[in-house]
C-alpha cells in the first residue's frame, strides 16, 4: 500500500508510524522488531506489536497486521469464488499476484473445490518473512503451515513476466486471479497498467474474474479509479466493493472485481454459506460490500 502522505514512518520510541497523508498517521505501539532487511525490491519489516499481533511492513506502510487481516483477504478472495457467475463443475485454479503474507492463498485454499494456487510474488523476502515470521496468516484452512498444503505452488517473481511468459498457466485458464500487490509504487507500478490488465484477460476461464486490491475512494481516488476503469475496459464487467481494515488509512479499503460480463455482486448463497471458518464473509457481506456512499460513487466516476 502506498505511503498516502511522506514516505515511511517516525521513530517515535516504542512507536511504529504509518504517514496516511500530510494530516493523519496511524501509529501503533511496538513490543520487538522480528525482522528489518532491505531487500531487492524494498524494505521488509516485521514487527510484533501490543494490539494487532505481527504486522508486515513494506517500505514504511502497513501491509497487513495477524488481527484484522481476515477482513480484507476473505473480501479479496470469496466474491470472486462465490459469485453467481463463477461456474461450477472441475477443479478451480487460482493465481494470487503478490499477496506473499500468505492470507489470500489461505483463503482459496478455503474452498474444497480449489485444486491449485499459484501465489507469484516479485520478493522472495516477502514470503521468507510470513514463512518464518507470520503463523497467523501463513498457514493452509487444513491445519499446518500455508507451504505445506500441496495444493499450493510459491513463485517469486513478476507478476507480469509470469501472465506474459505463460509456461506454467493452466491450459484451462485460471478461474480467479488476485491482485493483491503492493500500490503504484515501485514493483507494484506495471500491475495498474492496460498492459497488465490484457494479459490478466489472456489467462482466465471462460467463468474467470479478477480482483483486485485497489486503493481507498477518499484517500487514493485516482488508484482506484485506474483499476476500475482499466479492468472495466479490458473485461466489460468491472464493480467497486470494500471491505474494512483497522489498519489501513480511514478503516475502509476498495477492491475491484471484474468478470466477463456476470454480475459480481450476485451471491451464490449455498457456496457463500457453505464456507467454514471465515470471520467477515457470508452472502450477506457480500452483497454489501458492493454498496458505495453516494460520495464514493461519485468519486468513482472522478
Ligand atoms: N494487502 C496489501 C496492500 O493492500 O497493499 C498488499 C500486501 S502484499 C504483501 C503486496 C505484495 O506485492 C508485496 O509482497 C510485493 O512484493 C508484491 N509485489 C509488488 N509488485 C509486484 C509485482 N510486479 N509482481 C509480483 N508481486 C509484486
Amino acid at each position: 500500500m502506498v505511503a498516502i502522505g511522506t514516505k515511511g514512518c517516525s521513530r517515535e520510541e516504542g512507536w511504529f508510524t504509518d504517514n496516511w497523508s500530510g494530516g493523519l498517521r496511524l501509529s501503533v505501539r511496538v513490543k520487538r522488531v522480528l525482522r528489518d532487511v532491505e531487500s531487492a525490491y524494498q524494505h521488509v519489516r516485521v514487527l510484533e506489536t501490543e494490539e494487532l499481533g505481527r504486522m508486515l511492513v513494506l517500505d514504511g506502510n502497513i501491509q497487513c497486521a495477524e488481527a484484522d487481516e481476515a477482513a480484507y483477504h476473505e473480501l479479496i478472495v470469496h466474491p470472486g469464488l462465490c459469485r453467481a457467475g463463477a461456474g461450477t463443475g472441475r477443479k478451480k485454479n487460482v493465481l494470487i499476484i503478490g499477496g506473499g503474507d500468505g492470507g489470500a492463498a489461505r483463503e482459496a485454499l478455503r474452498h474444497e473445490d480449489v485444486g491449485r494456487v499459484d501465489l507469484v510474488d516479485i520478493d522472495p523476502e516477502v514470503t521468507r518473512a510470513a514463512r518464518e515470521l507470520l503463523p497467523g496468516i501463513w498457514r493452509s484452512p487444513r491445519g499446518g503451515a500455508l507451504h505445506e498444503d500441496t495444493r499450493l505452488q510459491i513463485r517469486n517473481e513478476d507478476g507480469l513476466r509470469f501472465l506474459e511468459e505463460a509456461a506454467e498457466v493452466p491450459a484451462e485458464g485460471y478461474d480467479l486471479i488476485v491482485v493483491d500487490a503492493t500500490d503504484p509504487v515501485g514493483p507494484g507500478t506495471i500491475l495498474f497498467s492496460d498492459r497488465f490488465y490484457e494479459a490478466l484477460r489472456c489467462r482466465i476461464g471462460e467463468h474467470g474474474a479478477v480482483s483486485v486490491q485497489a486503493g481507498s475512494w477518499w484517500f487514493l481516488p485516482d488508484v482506484l479509479r485506474t483499476a476500475y476503469r482499466g479492468l472495466g475496459r479490458v473485461f466489460g464487467m468491472a464493480r467497486a466493493y470494500h471491505c474494512w481494515s483497522a489498519v489501513y488509512p480511514g478503516g475502509l479499503w476498495n477492491l475491484v472485481l471484474a468478470t466477463l460480463g456476470d454480475d459480481p455482486a450476485e451471491v451464490d448463497r449455498e457456496r457463500a454459506e457453505g464456507l467454514l471458518g471465515c470471520r467477515f464473509y457470508d452472502a450477506e457481506s457480500h452483497r454489501a460490500a458492493f454498496v458505495l456512499s453516494p460520495d464514493a460513487r461519485r468519486a468513482l466516476r472522478g
